[in-house]
């Protein structure tokens, strides 16, 4: 619905930052407080997404933004100026000796009608080939520089539409003479919050003690704290400022965002393992199981603790719950997995005198004690699948936060669903 003299417009930007500085979040803001500075300019919500994390050319996180901003219908030209000279102003500050810095491709796009919301599943969840997104986007406003890519995440960010279970993100911006140096703040200070504040989640990890709001690169990103309303971030962020110990920023915004939310999987599958577990490079394990029709190969990572654990413990003939992502080379990623029935696990022969094994004395003999002489009929012993020591919900195991994508639904906020 749009007011007679109010016009609507979506405005999307991705892939400006580079490895060694700058970060998307804060050139974005950048452009959206110089649209603030103007009249009759109001922003309805910012934006952010996190897309496809094994797409070929993706930026730290996979993250892009978009906006929604309303502005009297008489204002149209001058946010195109704006537009046009930010766009310009960023290609200067991308300049070093005169070349444009080629690990970048920034876009900037903007539509006065909401884009189709399938560019932004498509991105969440598959490799994008970007003629075929140019073509999609006929017809939309776009600024792009060294190549198209930026396109991408751009126009997924605008056709991204939130829901209610879509969470928050505030982000915090270091004063510029920070930056590069330690961030204050302390993983101590990041626990009182959390507890102060238990709307706020994937703060810390507590398998080791670790704040993570704060990156660890060099990028103007002071802290981005994670919850399931507005408010809540807002109140944990203006808790921690006022707070002596940690460091001031120098300015903030809250985004909504689908992270936490599993868009990039499709719920969780059910399967029956067909191999048992074997060991790949670097510690990670792999298996393969039924899948519609036919197999699938599921990695567990090293890095990926209770997940990896679990599944090397798994034997043919299993049936597992699993959630993951399908990597370019048809594996899949494991993100979640729990057995929904076990076959028993043989243990061995029963045991008699001194702790020693029976022994079959041959073919349809039975089992016999090489010490006393007794004797028992041929059989084995079994036990049930040990989950001692696996940090379960509900069955289901998943990385330490840590170790986990900002994509990923944490258990802690409700069951996977089936699909
Ligand atoms: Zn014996």
């Amino acid at each position: 619905m749009q007011n007679s003299d109010k016009t609507k417009i979506w405005i999307g930007l991705d892939d400006t930052d580079t490895a060694d500085y700058g970060c998307t979040t804060a050139t974005f803001d950048n452009l959206l407080n110089s649209l603030s500075d103007l009249s009759g300019f109001q922003i309805i919500e910012r934006r952010l997404v996190r897309l496809w994390p094994f797409a070929e050319r993706r930026t730290r996180g996979n993250g892009a933004l978009s906006c929604i901003i309303e502005c009297s219908s008489k204002s149209i030209s001058s946010f195109e100026n704006l537009l046009s000279s930010f766009f310009s102003d960023l290609e200067d500050s991308l300049r070093i000796d005169g070349k444009i810095d080629s690990l970048t491709s920034p876009a900037l796009i903007y539509s006065f009608e909401e884009i189709n919301e399938d560019l932004y599943w498509e991105a969440v969840r598959q490799k994008v080939d970007v003629s075929d997104r140019i073509k999609k986007l006929s017809g939309i406003n776009k600024m792009t520089l060294n190549s198209d890519w930026g396109l991408i995440g751009a126009s997924a960010a605008m056709a991204w539409k939130p829901h209610e279970e879509s969470t928050w993100e505030l982000i915090a911006w270091r004063h510029p003479s920070n930056i590069g140096t330690k961030r204050e703040i302390s993983s101590s200070i990041v626990k009182e919050m959390e507890i102060k504040h238990p709307e706020t989640f994937v703060n810390r990890d507590p398998t080791q003690e670790k704040g993570l709001i704060a990156p660890r690169t060099p990028c103007p990103v002071l802290y981005g704290i994670r919850g399931s309303t507005s408010q809540s971030v807002l109140s944990a962020h203006e808790w921690l400022q006022s707070n002596k110990d940690v460091e001031k920023c120098q300015r903030f915004a809250i985004h909504r965002t689908n992270q936490l939310s599993d868009d990039h999987i499709r719920g969780f599958s059910t399967s029956t393992v067909l191999t048992n577990p074997k060991e790949t490079k670097g510690a990670h394990s792999s298996l393969e199981v039924t899948f519609r029709g036919g197999s699938k190969t599921l990695v567990a990572f090293k890095e990926g603790g209770d997940v990896n654990r679990l599944l090397r413990k798994l034997i043919p003939g299993d049936r597992i719950n699993w959630l993951g992502l399908e990597s370019p080379d048809g594996s899949i990623h494991l993100e979640r997995l729990r057995v929904e029935s076990s076959v028993p696990r043989v243990t061995g022969r029963p045991i008699c005198c001194n702790n020693k094994t029976m022994r079959s004395a041959g073919v349809n003999q039975p089992l016999r004690c090489v010490s006393c002489q007794r004797q028992v009929d041929k059989h084995w012993l079994f036990e049930d699948i040990n989950l001692n020591n696996l940090a379960l919900t509900n069955g289901w195991v998943e990385p330490s936060p840590s170790q986990r994508r900002h994509l990923s639904r944490p258990l802690s906020l409700g069951e996977p669903i089936r699909i």
